[in-house]
């Protein structure tokens, strides 16, 4: 490794202390793949969020996104199908009256992929999250029944119609990803978003790099092993040298390496204050790979 880790990176402003409002500490962003677009390295995402039929759980998860917007984590992840369309629907009150400041992406399921479908898709998804446009849209999985050509034809329509403003894939392989890449055209791939977490790290056999090479940000979903990552997986001395939780080292190691940036789910918003506080300070390099030669 040796190079600084985070190049690439933009660290922003100290936040003031004196703002309650804020997150002390620094907000860091990273650009889109090969964009101009600069993404906060820790986004949301709403998986699970939004479905639940309890008012007083509704609004404590709007309140808990709220809060992260606060706290600069505007970037916010979602998909038709989480929740059957309702997590859209909960991203699109979080949203109002704040679309501009706010980075959202969300992704087109599978059984979409026919060029009709995506457009389609892609119109529902607009009316539920309440935007005349989408950041980021996301092919969830792929699906090898149906020609990447036949989809990708249907992105370039929508980036052409200003519905979409970045196209990005998810869950594709090297290959899967090239392809995806040659079908676009001449619009670049944004970004390809993959399970990636101290307890998850089989993209580092091969798509990482290949990423990393042809500058396709890596989304790491399920940065947190799902809220399960086992307690002795970072040595306690760095918990005590850093002062941070585990949470808080999971999302600043996963997100150590150019080109990746994470969108950890909190329900609770002492959670997402927790996030929000997770790059205050950077591990240095042989501590990041201290972590990494622990076994996982
Ligand atoms: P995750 O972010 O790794 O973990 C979420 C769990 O961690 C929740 O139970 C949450 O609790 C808990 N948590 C959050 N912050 C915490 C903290 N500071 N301390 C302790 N626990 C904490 O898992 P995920 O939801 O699977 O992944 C994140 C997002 O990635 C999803 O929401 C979704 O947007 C995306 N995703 C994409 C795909 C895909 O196929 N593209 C697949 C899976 C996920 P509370 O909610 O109670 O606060």
């Amino acid at each position: 490794m040796g190079s600084n880790p985070i190049a690439g990176s933009l660290l922003i402003a100290r936040i003031s202390k004196d703002n309650p409002s804020r997150a002390e500490g620094l907000l860091e962003y990273r650009l889109l793949g090969r964009t101009n677009e600069r993404v906060p390295v820790l986004g949301m995402g709403t998986w699970r969020i939004g479905s639940t039929r309890a008012p007083a759980e509704r609004t404590a998860q709007t309140e808990a996104l709220k809060r992260g917007l606060e706290l600069g984590m505007a970037f916010i992840d979602t998909a038709e199908f989480y929740g059957d369309g309702e997590s859209e629907r909960l991203v699109g009150e979080v949203i109002k009256g704040n679309r501009d400041s706010v980075f959202v992406a969300t992704k087109v399921w599978p059984s979409n992929l026919h060029h009709d479908d995506v457009l389609l898709a892609c119109d529902r998804s607009l009316k539920r999250l309440g935007v005349s446009y989408i950041d980021l849209y996301q092919i969830h999985w792929p699906n090898p029944r149906i020609p990447i050509r036949e989809t990708m034809s249907a992105m370039q329509e929508l980036v052409a119609a200003g519905k979409v403003r970045h196209v990005g894939v998810s869950n594709f392989s090297v290959d899967e990803t090239r392809k995806a890449q040659e079908a676009l055209g001449r619009i670049e791939l944004a970004s390809n978003q993959v399970e990636y977490s101290l307890t998850n790290r089989s993209i580092e056999s091969g798509l990482l790099q290949f990423c990393q090479k042809e500058r396709i940000t890596v989304i790491a979903y399920s940065p947190l092993g799902q809220g399960v990552l086992p307690i002795d997986i970072v040595p306690e001395s760095l918990l005590t040298k850093y002062r941070m939780t585990l949470a808080q080292l999971a999302l600043n190691w996963v997100t150590f390496r150019e080109g990746v940036v994470a969108i950890p789910k909190a329900a609770k918003k002492e959670h997402m204050e927790e996030n929000a506080e997770s790059l205050s300070r950077r591990l240095s390099t042989p501590d990041y790979e201290l972590i990494a030669r622990q076994p996982h």
